[in-house]
Order: C-alpha cells, then sequence, then structure tokens
C-alpha cells in the first residue's frame, strides 16, 4: 500500500530532499514546510530546497530554514510535492532523478507519475490537504506549526475556501485547528488579502488592459516585462490577477498573460464548464481543470489568439 511504502521509505533514509514546483505558490511552500515540520517531529531531518518564493509566505514556520540549494548532490530519499510534472521541479530535476529513492505526492490530475512511489489524490483540494492523511499514517501529530503550513495551502488553493474543489475533510481540518487555537483569521489574512504594493499596481494596469471577448465568455488581460520593472515587482506580485476576470458575470474563461525572458507565462481560470488544463495540454502546460498554466512563445497578440482560439473550441 501506497502510504506503507511513503512510511517504510522514510524510516530508512538517512538523508531527504523535499522538493517543490516552479514559481511556487502557497499550496507548493505550505506543503513543503508542513512535510519538513512533520519529518522534524518524526526525528529526521530534511533539506526543503526552492530557489525563490514570494514573501507573503516568509511568515509560515520553519520559512527560516528553507535552502536555495541541496546540501549534498545525492540524497537516500526525495520527496517532490504539489508538482505534476518532473519538468517543473524548480529546476532542480536531478536531485530527484540522483535520489536512491523518489516519492512524489499530488494533487494535480494531469500528473505524469514520475516517483518510484506515487501518492496522488485528484480530489484533494490542496496538496498540503492530502498531507493530513499521509501525517495521520505515520502517526505524526498536526502540531499548530505543522497546521499553519497545511492551512496556508488549502487557502491559497481555494482561493479561501470558496472553489468547488472544497470538501468536508477541509471545514473538519479547519474545525480542528480552531479547537487548537490557531488563528485561522491571520492565517487567511496574511496569505490571501493582504496585497503588496507591486501587486496592487500591476493589478490596476492588468485592469485597464481587461479585454472581454468571444461574447463576454472570455477575459483577456496581460503585463509586460516593462511593468514588471516599473512597480519593481518581486517574485510572485502577479499572483492573483487572473482571479479578476473570472469573478465578472458571463465569464466562463479568465486569461491572463505575464512576459518573461522567453516569451509568456499564461494562466487561465475557468468557472463552469471548460477544462483549462485540456487547454494548456495543448500547449505543454497543465494543472487542473478550472486553474491551469503554460508558457507560450510569441506577442500578446499572437499569443493571445492561439489560447482564444483554442479555448473557442470547448465554449457553449
Ligand atoms: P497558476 O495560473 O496559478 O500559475 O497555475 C495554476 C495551476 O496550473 C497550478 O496548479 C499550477 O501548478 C498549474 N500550472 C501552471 N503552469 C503550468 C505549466 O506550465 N505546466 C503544468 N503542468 N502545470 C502548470
Ligand atoms: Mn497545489
Amino acid at each position: 500500500m501506497t502510504l506503507d511504502n511513503i512510511k517504510q521509505e522514510i524510516n530508512k533514509a538517512n538523508s531527504i530532499i523535499l522538493l517543490t514546483h516552479e514559481n511556487p505558490d502557497g499550496d507548493a511552500i505550505g506543503s513543503s514546510l508542513a512535510f519538513h515540520l512533520a519529518l522534524k517531529e518524526y526525528g529526521k531531518e530534511s533539506d526543503v530546497v526552492i530557489p525563490d518564493y514570494p514573501k507573503t509566505y516568509s511568515f509560515l514556520p520553519g520559512a527560516e530554514e528553507i535552502k536555495t540549494e541541496g546540501r549534498q548532490e545525492t540524497y537516500d530519499l526525495a520527496i517532490a510535492l504539489d508538482c505534476a510534472d518532473i519538468k517543473r521541479l524548480n529546476g532542480f530535476a536531478s536531485y530527484f532523478e540522483n535520489a536512491k529513492t523518489r516519492i512524489m505526492i499530488d494533487h494535480h490530475s494531469k500528473n505524469t507519475m514520475f516517483g518510484d512511489v506515487n501518492y496522488v489524490n485528484p480530489v484533494a483540494p490542496a496538496c498540503s490537504q492530502i498531507l493530513i492523511t499521509v501525517l495521520g499514517y505515520m502517526g505524526i501529530e498536526i502540531n499548530k506549526e505543522i497546521g499553519t503550513c497545511i492551512l496556508a495551502g488549502i487557502i491559497t488553493d481555494t482561493g479561501g475556501f470558496k472553489y468547488s474543489s472544497v470538501t468536508a475533510e477541509t471545514f473538519e481540518f479547519v474545525s480542528e485547528l480552531l479547537g487548537k487555537g490557531i488563528n485561522v483569521s491571520n492565517i487567511y489574512r496574511r496569505v490571501l488579502e493582504i496585497k503588496t504594493r507591486p501587486n496592487f499596481e500591476l493589478t490596476k494596469i492588468a485592469m485597464n488592459r481587461l479585454e472581454f471577448l468571444e461574447n463576454g465568455r472570455i477575459t483577456f488581460t496581460y503585463i509586460t516585462k516593462e511593468d514588471l520593472e516599473k512597480v519593481e515587482a518581486q517574485t510572485g506580485d502577479y499572483e492573483g490577477i487572473v482571479e479578476m476576470g473570472r469573478g465578472i458575470e458571463g465569464v466562463e474563461v479568465s486569461v491572463f498573460l505575464r512576459e518573461e525572458d522567453n516569451g509568456f507565462k499564461a494562466s487561465l481560470r475557468s468557472n463552469d464548464y471548460v477544462n483549462v488544463a485540456d487547454v494548456c495540454l495543448m500547449f505543454g502546460g497543465g494543472g487542473h481543470i478550472k486553474a491551469a498554466g503554460c508558457n507560450l512563445q510569441g506577442n500578446v497578440e499572437q499569443v493571445k489568439t492561439k489560447i482564444v482560439n483554442e479555448i473557442k473550441k470547448y465554449l457553449k
């Protein structure tokens, strides 16, 4: 049984590295830190390696222990969290490949099953929520610190408990955390509500550029490298901008492009029936049914045409 394999491999390992996806969000970071703290409780040291992450999450317990690279080339055990594809391992696929044993824990439906032991629950709203089961199986108690990291992941990936992916277990867990005296409202505010100034400035720019396409069923907007420089954006200051379009009446898909050195990173969100993971898969990306992403080459107009033409195939 997979959970038992995970436990046995952890028991055997003397060196463990925890890895997550590039452009790490609250679930990537929350899952990594929750597992790191839990392993410590279990009597195992681990290295959490995340090269760069939004400073919004630096308040999370254990964040000061995040490393920008591994301490050794080869670990006994590598654990990938919240990552659907080995190509997205933060540029650290080699640590995963070089490890003697590889475990992958994730909640993306389009997962490529790239570990030796794969534990994927596509119904879980966040990878961090899966860890409740994993830690429970290992007999590790979820203390305040671990609970805070798990909660940060859930809040991020459910948009603050509002996506359809939320399950009964989500609220049971939050109820337990409240019972343990964890300040859920404060974590919610820090993860989701407080915006950095550059994020606010970028949101204004994106809002002004937002267009309605296909009879108002698609919204499209973008930010350029120049915008990012102008507002002195840091990693993650563009998070959440894609949500703006999805909240407008009649909109099915929201598209947000962010210019990178080599083309654009696209973020897609849908409301009801368009599977944006399928749309993104067409361009080598992926994600979830209602939240997905991919990378595209070309100028804004070319990229817009490519994505919109693909989405149109799914519109009712
Ligand atoms: P976001 O739009 O917030 O960057 O990403 C939304 C979801 O899609 C996340 O679950 C993220 O992991 C996934 N995603 C974003 N970009 C890519 C990509 O290029 N490839 C894959 N496989 N998934 C992606
Ligand atoms: Mn996630």
